[in-house]
């Protein structure tokens, strides 16, 4: 029996040794990724209940590495301090308005959302090459939408306010992404140029909680008062929908429609369908 505690010992030890290897090979295979091009981006349908129909698309981005696939949420800070951030923000940028181009070709209202953490929009060339891509692509800049992630940088909030008044001039549109959630969600809808919250996945999960029905209420009418679009985010359940369709949200987007799709799985089925 020792033998046998030994050897699971072992296969433990064994596999924590893995994971200590897995962070160093994971900047290497971030690295790889970057030189080979493994990364993808796939989208998510944005459902108006007011419409009933499919206007937009979330862009989210995907690494594919021999056929492993990684969060997002793991491999944006490792690619963070290898310094290879800027690089793979304007990839998704370029892609995702390439991408719209084509898109627009069949249904010229369709709009793609695009996550921007706030370390981003402070980057040096964030807005000129924003503005290049959409020259290049002859993109109608009404169709972006600019999601707005909080990361851990310190925010400088009238910084932030200035750059983004300078997007929304152009034409792109503003969301405030997971709200509800952050520290200081408030302080963003008083000083940043909003047109659209994305209401927290994690309200949305215990929707059924008086306590988060009234949070949700309170955002709504804030929404109305202050003009701003609504979507729901990590809608997976009938009983959810049910709920939100009550309460007069806008539109949800969740599981219960679709997971995030290969962008050719989202143009047959969203794009190019008669529907
Ligand atoms: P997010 O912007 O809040 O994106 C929503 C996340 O919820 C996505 O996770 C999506 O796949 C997932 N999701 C969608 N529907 C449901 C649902 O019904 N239930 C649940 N439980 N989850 C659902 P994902 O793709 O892993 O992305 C994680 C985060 O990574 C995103 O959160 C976003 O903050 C960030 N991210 C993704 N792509 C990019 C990007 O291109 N640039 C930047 N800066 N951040 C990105
Ligand atoms: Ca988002
Ligand atoms: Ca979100
Ligand atoms: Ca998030």
């Amino acid at each position: 029996h020792a033998k046998k505690n030994k050897l699971n010992y072992q296969y433990f030890d064994t596999s924590l040794n893995e994971k200590a290897l897995t962070s160093f090979e994971l900047s290497n295979k971030i690295k790889e990724a970057l030189e080979n091009n493994e990364f993808a981006l796939y989208y998510q349908p944005i459902y108006s209940l007011t419409e009933n129909k499919i206007k937009s698309a979330e862009a989210l981005l995907r690494l594919f590495s021999k056929n492993t696939s990684m969060s997002p949420d793991k491999f944006l800070p490792i690619v963070k301090d290898l310094g290879l951030i800027n690089e793979i923000n304007n990839w998704v940028l370029d892609n995702a308005f390439k991408q719209l181009s084509i898109w627009n070709k069949y249904k010229k209202d369709f709009s793609i959302s695009i996550n921007i953490s706030f370390s981003q929009i402070y980057s040096q060339d964030f807005i000129d090459f924003t503005k290049e891509c959409i020259k290049k692509y002859k993109i109608n800049p009404k169709n972006i939408i600019f999601e707005i992630t909080e990361d851990e940088t310190l925010e400088d909030i009238d910084k932030a306010s200035y750059i983004l008044d300078s997007l929304k001039n152009i034409g792109i549109k503003i969301a405030i992404d997971d709200f509800g959630t952050g520290y200081s969600s408030l302080a963003y809808i008083t000083k940043l140029p909003v047109d659209i919250l994305k209401i927290d996945k994690s309200l949305i999960k215990d929707i059924e909680k008086e306590k988060n029905i009234e949070i949700i209420k309170a955002i709504l009418s804030i929404s109305k008062t202050l003009n701003f679009s609504v979507v729901a985010e990590g809608v997976e359940t009938q009983k959810q929908l049910e709920i939100l369709k009550n309460l007069k949200v806008e539109k949800i987007q969740g599981y219960i429609l679709d997971p995030p799709l290969k962008a050719y799985e989202f143009e047959t089925k969203y794009i190019k369908s008669k529907t």
